[in-house]
């Protein structure tokens, strides 16, 4: 079911207001979703409204650079980032929802993010959403952090 909701980081720094809908709920095996526990819900950006923290936010890349893991430099949160498989998308991390009872999140799809490549195959010919070609997600943060008015 599709819900506006508002979330954040830990400190408040970082605030975020998201339509999404829990019943997509996704994990994902890959080194870094692994390590962060992260719940996906990837949405488009119109669907999603940064409220404030566009300079206390720091951007941590790694391997393609095409993900963008954003993260809140004072508290260290990842409340949502840029994910390399739709990098058009920003995915908001369910677990800094307010209000969420993180325990009884239960996500209902799996991506194998650590066979990313046969990952991605498979979620596109699911039916997944295809980013345009050798898009970065850096495209898609600086339209959102251009959108925050503080
Ligand atoms: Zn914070």
């Amino acid at each position: 079911m599709l819900e506006t909701r508002e979330g954040g980081c830990h400190c408040g720094e970082v605030r975020f207001r998201a339509t999404v809908d829990l019943d997509l709920l996704s994990h994902c095996s890959c080194s870094i979703c692994t390590k962060k526990g992260m719940l996906h819900l990837p949405i488009f950006p119109s669907e999603f409204s940064l409220l404030r923290g566009k300079t206390a936010l720091t951007i941590y890349t790694f391997e393609t650079g095409v993900a963008q893991h954003v993260f809140c430099r004072h508290c260290g949160i990842n409340a949502f980032y840029v994910p390399r498989s739709q990098p058009d998308k920003i995915t908001v991390n369910a677990r800094c929802l307010d209000g969420i009872g993180g325990p009884n999140l239960q996500p209902r799809r799996f991506f194998d993010g650590k066979h990313w490549e046969v990952a991605q195959q498979q979620r596109i010919a699911a039916g997944g959403h295809v980013a345009p070609t050798n898009m970065n997600g850096a495209e898609t943060l600086r339209k959102i952090l251009a959108a925050c008015p503080e």
